[in-house]
């Protein structure tokens, strides 16, 4: 099982900002802003990569809630959300997530 999966299983702990039957948001162990948070589909698809019309609806859903999660989180003057697909992106762990990265002026650099 992967670690998220697990965080979704409930074997690691995490810190939750919102959870339904198939999403998950925990705020980030490692926070590269005031407010960032990983927001992540249920159901294990390893990186964009890997999206297709079979799971699409699930990151529909995603982008539908992530406004309400930023919100919730006290996020006021916006967010950047990222998400890292493969190893030039330095994406660490192989289960799809999305970052939000709010509460402060971020950088304006991308890459
Ligand atoms: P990536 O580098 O794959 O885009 O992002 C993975 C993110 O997961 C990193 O920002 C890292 O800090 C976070 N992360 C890794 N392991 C854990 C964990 O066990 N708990 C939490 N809350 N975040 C984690
Ligand atoms: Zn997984």
């Amino acid at each position: 099982m992967c670690i998220f999966c697990k965080i979704i299983a409930g074997e690691i702990p995490s810190k939750k900002a919102y959870e339904d039957n198939d999403i998950l948001a925990f705020y980030d162990i490692n926070p590269q802003a005031p407010v960032h948070i990983l927001v992540i589909p249920k159901a294990h698809i390893p990186s964009v990569d890997a999206i297709d019309s079979t799971n699409s609806a699930i990151v529909a859903k995603i982008f539908e809630t992530i406004p309400e999660i930023a919100k919730a989180a006290g996020i006021t003057n916006g967010y950047r959300v990222i998400s890292n697909c493969g190893d030039d992106a330095c994406q660490t762990v192989k289960h799809l997530h999305f970052h939000i990265l709010g509460g402060k002026q971020l950088s304006e650099t991308m890459a």
